[in-house]
Parts: structure tokens; C-alpha cells; sequence
């Protein structure tokens, strides 16, 4: 099956800062959670907020990180509701936020479906997504972090060059610890064992 020519996005905001490092952020699981189900992000109104998410990001801000959402969404290569339901929870991503005094800089996303044979070079564990973002802001990699719940949010930061990976036990994290801690592969040159977001300091 073809991979769908639509299926990546990168916005990315006028006010990002340039040239310095970013704070490089998956998004499910790490930055939000929903109220009953956490792996199935579906309804808008049923996100929640990981606790200190804001508070992190505005430390980060303040110390000259661009903030950069990072994101596999293979839903949008499965099924018909493609990037409306992407831009409908990025909405209230960022209107909860918001109410907490924090903007993102931008986001960059993957719609690829992996086992619909829609690989890609964009999709975590593969570095495309970083290293867009890196030149469209014209990024300090080494000095930059990736914080997510996943093993393979660290490989994508390692093979990126990204200085330090951050892993969390949200999301997915209790699961995936086990595999971020035994991992033999090339790592990010700082990893740092978190509990979540909120533990994260520039
Ligand atoms: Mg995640
Ligand atoms: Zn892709």
C-alpha cells in the first residue's frame, strides 16, 4: 500500500526561538494522558494534563528551549479521520495549556502506519522528525533533550544527536523501562530516569 503523500506535518511557530536548544516532547504519554484509557486518545475533552507539564514547560521556556512536540499518530494512516481528530486534541492540548500560563513552539507528527507497510524515515525510532524541526529552527541538538515514555522516542533522540534523553514512567513508561534500561544500542549522551514530566529541569 502507498504511503499517503499528506501524512507528515510540521508547524511550527513564528515566535520559536532559533538557534538554541529545544525541549523535544512526545506528546501521548508523556505530555497528556486520558481520563479513563490511556491509550486511546480519541476524545478531545477526555485528555488530561501529566501534572507539572506546564510547570516544566514554562522553566524550559525561560531558559531559551524552543518546545517542540514530537509524535507518532499511525491512527491518521488507518482510518478516515486523518488530521481533523489531530488538529482537535492539538486545540485543546493547547487550550489546556494555556490555562496554565504555557505555549508550545511547535509540533511535528507522523502519520505513517507501520503495518500497513508505510514505513518511513520520520517515524520514531527514526530521527526524521527531529532533524526537521533541528533545520527549520536552526537547533543545537547536542545541547537539546527528548523527553518521552518510550524506548524508541530515546533512539530517535540518540540517532538524531539530541544530547540528553529523558525517560518517564507515564504513559507507557512501566512498561517500557525494563527496555530503556537494558537497551545495548548507541544512547543519547546523558539518560535520565524520571518519574515524569514534572521531574525535568533545564
Ligand atoms: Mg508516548
Ligand atoms: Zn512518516
Amino acid at each position: 500500500m502507498p504511503a499517503p503523500s499528506d501524512a507528515h506535518r510540521i508547524q511550527i511557530r513564528e515566535t520559536a526561538p532559533r538557534g538554541g536548544p529545544a525541549l523535544f516532547l512526545d506528546r501521548d504519554g508523556t505530555l497528556i494522558g486520558e481520563r479513563w484509557e490511556p491509550d486511546y486518545l480519541a476524545d478531545p475533552e477526555g485528555i488530561v494534563l501529566v501534572p507539572g507539564t506546564a510547570e516544566t514547560l514554562i522553566r524550559f521556556r525561560d531558559a531559551g528551549y524552543a518546545l517542540i512536540v514530537v509524535t507518532n499518530q499511525a491512527r491518521i494512516g488507518r482510518g478516515p479521520s486523518g488530521w481533523e481528530e489531530y488538529d482537535a486534541l492539538s486545540r485543546r492540548l493547547d487550550a489546556l495549556l494555556a490555562d496554565a500560563g504555557a505555549v508550545l513552539d511547535g509540533d511535528v507528527a507522523c502519520g505513517h502506519a507501520p503495518e500497513l507497510g508505510q514505513s518511513c524515515d520520520w517515524r520514531k525510532p527514526e530521527p526524521g522528525m527531529i532533524l526537521a524541526a533541528a533545520n527549520t529552527l536552526d537547533l543545537d541538538l547536542g545541547r537539546s533533550i527528548f523527553v518521552g515514555d518510550k524506548l524508541s522516542d530515546m533512539e530517535a533522540a540518540a540517532k538524531a544527536g539530541v544530547g540528553t534523553g529523558a525517560h518517564v514512567l507515564t504513559g507507557h513508561g512501566q512498561r517500557e523501562r525494563p527496555l530503556v534500561t537494558s537497551w545495548e544500542g548507541p544512547k543519547p549522551r546523558r539518560l535520565l530516569l524520571l518519574d515524569s514530566i514534572a521531574d525535568l529541569s533545564p
